[in-house]
């Protein structure tokens, strides 16, 4: 005997993930067919449910103290068949129902396992097998609307079914066949009476394409189909006079799920290659004809072949069970129908319940013996329990075809963009091409410019070297120019010593002089007015050695510098030196060549004082004593200026030097006409007013100078009266002839002499009164060699000489 039960519900979740396990391990995956896939097989025997009817109405009156056939153990799982009073036969089932057990419990334990699996994929079978009257129909099909704790097992799977799947992606169809005398009808369409049933040997199953396929969409719907159904099998048992007792009626629920993809996604690289899998499960709920003997069910009117073929699917269902159980190598099925549409039930794959019903009377202790025995056959049977899935490729295909016009939408969007993208990359490069050239344009161009002024910097650098090098040079030679003026000051400083014991040793000789001086005022002297100056004592002689030792040792160019020198006394000193060097002829010429002439012209120009205005006239003076320097004293202006300072000088040692200067200038005949037209004749008569001898001798010097000149003249046939005598000369001349000192008469006595020989003035000089002058001259002059040149001239000229016999007889005496 069996001693295995129906899964408790924990027994049945471990089935479940068993089931699961399988179904998405690897192994399973790779044994899939390439358009359905099925699972490693799980052994699921055949659960078998005995169910004891409650005593009915008939039973309880006919024998209310008969003794059950038989015994319940339900804990135990246990049946007790009554053989009789003392004995029992004890059967074990899977579940084992009394007939207390309510519809729900009886659901719960024979109908919802295979519910459950249904809805994983998994074919199932619910069986109700037994006597006539024993409550198949009433376990099954019961609908029962006023009381809901009633109803049957088949609407309670529909109701699980569809609140199991999802309306949205699953499907739920429904078929109701009867299956009378080997002729299939349809109880949806009773018009279809006989509806072939066709193998699918592929999926080892049956297909019954001719019957009507309602889709169910909520269980009220599916009771009304039910409802119909069960009419429509009594309208057809009636129109086939038959027992309903007498046929199988066969529900067919078909479910449709899409698996989840969410549930079958094993890895994320999955998801681009996942085909969506649809499960597809079959329930059937087979009520079937009544199981006891025709012949002793009583029914009338029937042929005994009808009677076998009534009982022929029964008792081809028998067999195959007997032959599976029994391990035989033949199964029977397509001995009926019936064992044909069930062929997946026992010894297939579906997970299969059956229910046998039995009644508790006595009276029927055989068929419900049988029935036992049919039952315990069944729990031998051992179907591999297997899931079905299969691609839907359908599906597939729609969302691939979206997937590819999405691709195509985004290829085309892509393409363009790609176009777009190009056309820029172009326009980029084109730019980025021009901007290099411009750039480097650019670059080239910082790069020239860069060069330009690296070489102007060079430059710049070169030049500030230069004038580095040049300030330097030039701080060298500030630096020599400093220490060569400190030398010069400190030899200006010697010399101003110098000059200063040189002025000392002046003054007093000054002083001698003035003193020398006084003692000889109206005495006439010979020497020059200017040497006389330097010469005329002992302390001028050692002046003069003095002088010359310091132009010596200090050097002309010194000398003449210090005639700048803005100290007055300093200029003056220095003047002084160069008036008595200038005495000297060898000096004269180291003064002209040095520039001495110049420098003493310029302080003449602007002289400081009536001294200065002395000091330059005795130097000029000095120097016009030789005749070399005449002309180029002349020249430079000499005259003009003496003639200026000779209208303004008071002081007669000015006066005499600017005569004397001028009486020098005088003796050369080369210059006498400019001396002329200057002013300078007639500058000295104005100085021959002079009350002072010197100044009066220089005058008369100055004119004898010229009347000598022309007289050389004249002897080289010159005649043109004389200048002397054109400038109105001659009244000064005949007035100092009568009366004058000495210093001055005989430069007279000299100029007379020479007018006489120029016979042109002969006549002029009778009638001015010079002739007598003359004559006296020739007869009283001191000096032979002039007494008696005046005598040869008187007796040379013609009119000179007729004046004179003119005068010898008029003067007795003579
Ligand atoms: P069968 O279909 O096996 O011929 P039925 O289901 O028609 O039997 O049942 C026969 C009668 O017994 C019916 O009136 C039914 O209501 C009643 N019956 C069957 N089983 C039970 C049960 N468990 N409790 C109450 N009444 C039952
Ligand atoms: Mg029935």
């Amino acid at each position: 005997m069996a001693n295995s039960r129906f899964p408790a519900a924990a027994d049945r979740g471990v089935l479940q993930k068993c089931l699961s396990n399988s179904a998405s391990s690897p192994f399973g995956r790779l044994k899939r067919s390439a358009s359905s896939k099925e699972e490693a097989s799980v052994p699921g025997r055949v659960r078998v449910a005995v169910r004891l009817r409650p005593r009915n109405a008939e039973e309880l009156k006919a024998d209310l103290d008969f003794a059950d056939c038989v015994e319940l153990e339900p804990e135990l799982h246990r049946l007790k068949l009554r053989k009789n009073n003392w004995d029992y036969e004890t059967f074990q089932f899977d579940e084992v129902l009394t007939e207390h057990a309510s519809q729900k419990r009886v659901y719960e334990v024979v109908g919802k396992p295979v519910v459950e699996s249904v809805l994983q994929g998994y074919n199932g079978t619910i069986m109700a097998y037994g006597q006539t009257g024993t409550g198949k129909t009433y376990t099954l099909g019961r609908l029962d609307e006023e009381d809901d704790s009633n109803r049957g097992i088949m609407i309670r799977a529909v109701e699980d079914l569809l609140s199991g799947i999802s309306l949205k992606d699953d499907c739920v169809t429904v078929s109701y066949l009867q299956l009378y005398m080997e002729t299939v009808q349809d109880l949806l369409a009773p018009e279809k009476e006989n509806i072939p049933i066709v193998d699918d040997p592929k999926m080892r199953d049956v297909l019954i394409p001719g019957a009507s396929v309602v889709e169910i969409r909520d269980h009220k719907s599916f009771s009304e189909l039910l409802k119909s159904g069960e009419a429509n099998r009594a309208v057809a048992n009636t129109k086939l006079n038959a027992e309903s007792s007498r046929s199988h009626a066969i529900l067919v629920i078909n479910v449709r799920r899409l698996v989840s993809e969410a549930q079958e996604k094993s890895s994320p690289s999955d998801q681009g290659f996942l085909v969506p899998t649809i499960r597809r499960s079959k329930l059937v709920i087979v009520d079937l004809a009544g199981s006891e003997r025709i012949d002793k069910s009583g029914v009338g009117g029937s042929s005994l072949d009808e009677a076998k073929s009534i009982n022929l699917s029964l008792t081809a269902l028998g067999k195959c069970i007997n032959a599976i159980a029994e391990g035989n190598s033949h199964v029977p099925i397509r001995d009926s129908k019936l064992t044909r549409l069930l062929r997946d039930s026992f010894g297939g794959t579906a997970r299969t319940s059956l229910v046998i019903t039995i009644g508790p009377s006595p009276l029927h202790r055989g068929e419900t013996s049988s029935t036992i025995m049919f039952g315990q056959r069944a729990m031998k049977v051992e179907n591999m329990v297997r899931l079905k899935e299969e691609f839907d490729y359908k599906s597939l295909c729609r969302r691939l075809e979206r997937e590819i016009d999405k691709l195509l939408v985004e290829n085309e969007r892509h393409t363009k963009a790609m176009i777009g993208a190009e056309d820029l990359q172009r326009t980029y490069e084109e730019m980025a091409a021009n901007q290099n050239v411009k750039h480097q344009k650019e670059l080239k161009e910082l790069s020239s410019r860069l060069h330009a002024v690296n070489v102007d910097r060079e430059k710049l650098q070169l030049q500030l070297r230069d004038s580095q090098i040049e300030v330097q040079l030039e701080k060298e030679k500030l630096g020599e120019e400093i220490n060569r003026r400190l030398e010069l000051e400190a030899e200006n400083k010697d010399l101003n010593d110098k000059v200063l014991q040189l002025q000392n040793e002046v003054n007093e000789m000054q002083r001698e002089l003035e003193q020398m001086r006084s003692g000889y005022q109206c005495k006439a002297d010979k020497s020059h007015p200017v040497q006389k100056m330097t010469q005329n004592s002992n302390g001028q002689n050692r002046s003069k050695s003095t002088i010359v030792k310091l132009f010596e040792q200090v050097g002309l160019q010194n000398l003449l510098a210090l005639l700048k020198s803005p100290d007055e006394d300093v200029q003056l000193q220095a003047l002084r030196v160069i008036a008595n060097l200038a005495a000297d002829e060898a000096h004269q010429v180291k003064i002209m060549e040095g520039g001495g002439l110049s420098l003493l012209l310029d302080i003449l120009r602007k002289p400081k004082n009536d001294s200065v205005c002395g000091i330059v006239a005795g130097a000029i003076a000095n120097l016009a004593m030789r005749e070399l320097n005449q002309v180029r004293l002349v020249e430079e202006g000499v005259i003009e200026l003496l003639v200026i300072i000779a209208h303004k000088a008071q002081d007669p040692q000015t006066l005499r030097m600017v005569a004397g200067a001028l009486a020098n200038l005088c003796g050369n005949g080369e210059i006498q006409e400019k001396l002329r037209s200057e002013g300078g004749i007639k500058v000295l008569l104005k100085m021959g007013e002079s009350q002072y001898l010197d100044v009066q001798a220089q005058v008369a010097r100055a004119l004898a100078n010229i009347a000598k000149c022309e007289s050389k003249r004249a002897l080289q046939e010159y005649d043109a009266r004389s200048l002397l005598i054109e400038e109105e000369a001659l009244p000064w001349i005949v007035e100092k002839a009568k009366d004058c000192a000495e210093v001055v008469h005989r430069h007279i006595e000299m100029a007379l002499v020479h007018l006489a020989q120029n016979e042109c003035n002969a006549e002029v000089l009778v009638n001015s009164g010079a002739f007598t002058e003359l004559v006296r001259i020739s007869h009283e002059c001191m000096k032979e060699d002039v007494r008696s040149l005046a005598y040869r001239v008187v007796c040379a000229s013609p009119v000179l000489q007729a004046e004179f016999l003119r005068f010898s007889s008029t003067s007795p005496g003579e």
